[in-house]
């Protein structure tokens, strides 16, 4: 079920007062408006009725597909909520996100039935390519999609608006998922923050039990 809270909101450009509807929990099934809203990145978007002015507005809020068996906690501020997992939810895939931008890449690839640790792994390599490409020190990438064959990642380079894209064979994914399989990876029970971080840690050990 999706829960709506309705706020009060004064404009910052012209002090009309207005509601704000927001969510403390999405459903995937149930609001499939709201699911396209988060995949624009626009389900935060506010705009005055009476002056056009626009904000963007961050709020946590819980994110649930109970047809794919996940559920994501969208935390803006960095606050670690936690989050118990209930019965119903114990099966359920559980991630920690901090933004629309990485719920949006984590729907993307539950959607097709990947694994989100071997994406992240897929992303540490080819974010150590790009960096060295563009001679630069930090590079996000995001998944976009499956594209003849191939993974596709939205590239963000330092002082960049707009991304580049780049891809990879499928191959690197497979790759990716025999290193879990050598390293035994278990999913962790609770709500759990898959990034760069934890790629950089399973390669690490991986590399340890290589040597
Ligand atoms: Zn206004």
């Amino acid at each position: 079920m999706s829960t709506e809270i309705e706020k009060d909101i004064i404009c910052p450009q012209c002090g009309e007062s207005q509601k704000y509807r927001l969510y403390a929990s999405i459903n995937a099934k149930e609001n499939p408006d709201l699911k396209r809203r988060i995949l624009s990145e626009t389900l935060f978007d506010w705009r005055c009725k009476r002056c056009n002015y626009f904000a963007a507005m961050a709020y946590s809020f819980l994110y649930t597909d109970p047809e794919a068996n996940y559920i994501i906690c969208v935390t803006p501020g960095g606050e670690t909520r936690s989050v118990e997992p209930t019965q119903e939810i114990q099966s359920y895939t559980k991630r920690t996100v901090k933004n629309l931008a990485e719920l949006k890449e984590k729907i993307l690839i539950f959607d097709i039935g990947y694994d989100d640790v071997a994406v992240e792994l897929v992303k540490s390599a080819l974010c150590t390519i790009i960096a060295r490409t563009y001679q630069v020190n930090r590079v996000h990438a995001y998944f976009s999609r499956i594209n003849e064959g191939e993974m596709e990642f939205a590239i963000f380079l330092p002082r960049r608006q707009e991304p580049v894209y780049h891809s990879t064979k499928l191959e690197v994914y497979r790759q990716s998922q025999e290193v879990l399989r050598a390293l035994d990876f278990v999913d962790p029970s609770g709500f759990t923050r898959v990034d760069s971080k934890l790629a950089k840690r399973i390669l690490q050990e991986y590399q340890n039990t290589e040597d």
